[in-house]
């Protein structure tokens, strides 16, 4: 029986004391003083606070307690399995945490002499020559931060390519299937694009029809998942690449999750133009709750100048940083990205290997249909699209028929997973499937682990048509229960930092005072 530790904890604001501090090295502060001076003048008037900062004040064990007991009330890839789909949730090997934290690696600065970090650059260039291999592409940027952010460089590289052709101000348009992560149409808008959704047929793929309406001398180019997001290759996709590059457009491919491709196809070999892919997904970074990531994007031969500044080049002899390229879309973050995470994914290919990487997607498009199998003979799940098709790596369920039945819902589900000691699915994505639990059990699982997954699942079946107010009600074994989500999402109540809390718990105060009055 799963039941996680509930520490009345309070936040770290309301711990410690005034004047309490952690660890200080005797010492360290006369030293600094002897080498530079009092470091507080060396700042400008202008960008002093006039009062200290207000931050928590503790001892080191204070600390650590803190933060121990947090994380007892938190799920984690470490403690079992997480088979959030689109998200790749799979183990990182600590090897990659002990590469990507060794001080030769992460006591480097980015404005130390190029001479002096040699082998950062190296381990960067390679990488990018690795990435464009396993897409297909001429050349990769590490830059990008997230997926999301490497969409935004992409679908900006589509906008330098018009504007050099002098055609941005007619292609204006972004197609976008409505099978498409959400990411997609907001990152094709910031880039000033309009964005024309394509529907998807009864299998999944792009309605080649649609297609061939939506497109026009007004298409800057196409936004593509494949595998798309039911997790079913898009086996039109030669065909679909021909359209968009006769109309005059680029075709993107949205790679955050590669794990089934790795070693089997490549993007670019299918006619893409420009390939993001997530790192902290596919290459295995601890990742969760927004970072940290990394979305390097891939591109052609052609648009390779548009890359943004600056880059590792190497004349054979020596590394060095690059910034003359005067098409590039310019800097879209700090030095080379995020290097922790590009540290991680060179640590896991090199470890993994070639045949490693293929071994990846082999076992990750097995696990997911050994789960899709058994899942669709449970009372109440039903399996929309493509039916009797093959998915790749993750698999798509709707629980539409339950709800009609029992009243419990796809969100019901997946908080009465969590009592199990489980993280719950992605739930209500891709939009397209009513009642969705999109389920990706990546390869680092093993098969105890799915067949588990599988009787915990049939057990809340059975309390759904049995006793549905036990579903209905869930979590009951977690640090927390049931959240009220409109609550936690209403600008009224959102507190995002401690200062907010404290400023609406003070209007909450004046307010309830007043009614008293
Ligand atoms: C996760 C994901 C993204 C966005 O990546 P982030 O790193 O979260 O910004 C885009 N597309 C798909 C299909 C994804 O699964």
């Amino acid at each position: 029986m799963f039941r996680q530790a509930r520490w009345d904890e309070p936040t770290i604001f309301e711990l410690g004391h005034k004047g309490r501090r952690g660890h200080v090295v005797s010492g360290v502060e006369d030293e600094i003083k002897r080498a530079i001076g009092d470091p507080l003048k060396l700042l400008p008037a202008n960008l002093r606070r006039r009062k200290p900062p207000c931050l928590p004040e503790l001892s080191e064990v204070e600390v650590v307690r803190h933060y121990t007991r947090l994380s007892q009330m938190n799920y984690c890839v470490d403690l079992g399995l997480y088979p959030l789909g689109s998200c790749t949730m799979k183990y990182n090997p600590k090897i990659n945490d002990a590469l990507a934290s060794s001080p030769s690696m992460g006591m480097i600065h980015p404005y130390q002499d190029e001479k002096t970090v040699q082998g950062i650059l190296r381990i960067l260039y390679e990488l990018s020559g690795w990435l464009a291999e396993i897409t297909g592409t001429h050349e990769v940027s590490l830059q990008p931060a997230a997926g999301a952010h490497g969409e935004f460089l992409g679908t900006l590289t589509m906008r330098a390519h018009h504007k050099l052709n002098n055609d941005l101000t007619e292609r204006t348009e972004l197609i976008v299937p409505d099978a498409a992560h959400g990411t997609n149409p907001a990152s094709g808008t910031m880039a000033g694009f309009q964005v024309v959704v394509v529907p998807s047929d009864e299998n999944g793929y792009v309605d080649l029809e649609a297609l061939e309406e939506a497109v026009s001398e007004r298409t800057a180019g196409l936004m593509l998942t494949n595998p798309n997001t039911l997790g079913v290759f898009e086996r039109n996709i030669e065909e679909i690449a021909k359209i968009i590059h006769e109309a005059g457009g680029l075709l993107y491919y949205d790679g955050a999750n590669l794990n089934p491709i790795l070693g089997k196809v490549r993007p670019g070999d299918m006619g893409f133009d420009i390939v993001h892919m997530n790192i902290h997904k596919t290459f295995a970074t601890p990742h969760g709750g927004g970072g940290p990531g990394a979305g390097p994007i891939g591109v052609s031969e052609e648009l390779e100048q548009f890359l943004p500044i600056p880059r590792v080049g190497f004349d054979g002899e020596n590394y060095y940083l690059d910034y003359d390229k005067p098409n590039s879309v310019g800097k879209i973050g700090c030095f080379y990205g995020n290097v922790g995470v590009l540290l991680r994914a060179f640590g896991y290919i090199l470890s993994m290997g070639a045949e490693g990487l293929e071994e990846v997607a082999e076992v990750s498009v097995l696990n997911a249909n050994y789960l899709l199998q058994r899942l669709k003979e449970i009372r109440g799940i039903d399996v929309p699209y493509a039916k009797g098709r093959l998915r790749k790596h993750e698999c798509v369920v709707s629980v539409e028929e339950m709800f009609r039945e029992t009243g419990v819902r796809a969100v019901n589900v997946s908080k009465r997973i969590l009592d199990f000691g489980i993280h719950a699915p992605t739930t209500y994505f891709p939009h397209i499937v009513r009642e969705a639990l999109m389920i990706e059990p990546t390869e680092a699982f093993e098969k105890e682990e799915l067949d588990r997954f599988v009787e915990v699942v049939g057990k809340i079946s059975k309390e759904a048509y049995s006793k549905p107010e036990i579903v209905l009600n869930a979590p009951e074994n977690t640090a927390i229960g049931r959240l009220n989500e409109a609550r936690a999402s209403h600008p009224k109540t959102m507190a995002l930092s401690w200062r907010m809390h404290l400023k609406k718990r003070a209007k909450r105060r004046r307010n309830s005072a007043g009614h008293q009055n």
